[in-house]
């Protein structure tokens, strides 16, 4: 498999030859084609495996072709990323730049230590991506009116760090916030709590370890 062979839009590809990318690591050959087509993911990987690109580059496919098209006012968000801390955050979304770069893709960033006033006002100009840390996106939502209706993928990067932290709830929280997602879960191992995690989120959720 290729990345020229997952019909992706060709800004898309033309980013990924950009970054340096020739073949997909094992866990995006397998992760990349189940998320286009849908499929809720348990992803056992590490970090150096490849994984963040597995998930953006779905979701960058599926919101460049939503949002082509729309004026800024009508854009929704339609992906949300939940990763356990502020600098996991940062680099996912510096990642989700490069590859959106060209499209209809903004991004919004939504952790600790920045304005909140900041974050939402980059919310409501319209983003098709929210990456942001559990406590911080609850935070948020509890202070601002977000349309999350439109959200149709939620990533749970490094799930097991963010079970360590405690974010249980929070992310519980979240996922009932939104209108029955496709779920790509990651983590590093695959303890039961993680399983029932997932088992809780999606009905039918595909298990993917390399
Ligand atoms: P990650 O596992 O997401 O932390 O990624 C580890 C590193 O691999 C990052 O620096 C990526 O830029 C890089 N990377 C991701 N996908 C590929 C690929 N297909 N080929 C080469 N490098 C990649």
């Amino acid at each position: 498999l290729s990345f020229t062979s997952c019909s992706l839009p060709q800004k898309l590809l033309q980013n990924i030859e950009a970054a340096g990318y020739e073949m997909p690591t094992p866990v995006q050959m397998q992760a990349i084609p189940a998320a286009l087509i849908g499929q809720s993911l348990l992803v056992s990987a590490e970090t150096g495996s490849g994984k963040t690109c597995s998930f953006l580059v779905p979701i960058v496919s599926y919101c460049a072709k939503i949002h082509c098209g729309q004026l800024p006012t009508e854009k929704k968000p339609l992906a949300m990323i939940l990763s356990p801390t502020r600098e996991l955050c940062i680099q996912v979304e510096e990642q989700a730049k490069l590859l959106g770069k060209g499209l209809p893709f903004k991004t919004a960033l939504v952790v600790g230590g920045d304005a909140m006033a900041g974050q939402i006002h980059r919310i409501q100009q319209g983003v098709s991506l929210i990456v942001g840390t559990p406590g911080r996106l609850i935070d948020l939502l509890i202070k601002y009116d977000i349309e999350l209706d439109a959200i149709s993928i939620l990533v749970l990067d490094e799930v097991d760090c963010m079970l360590q932290r405690g974010f249980h709830e929070q992310v519980m929280q979240i996922f009932r916030a939104l209108s029955q997602p496709q779920v790509l879960m990651y983590s590093a191992t695959i303890p039961k709590v993680v399983e029932k995690l997932a088992s809780s989120m999606a009905k039918d959720i595909t298990v993917v370890s390399i």
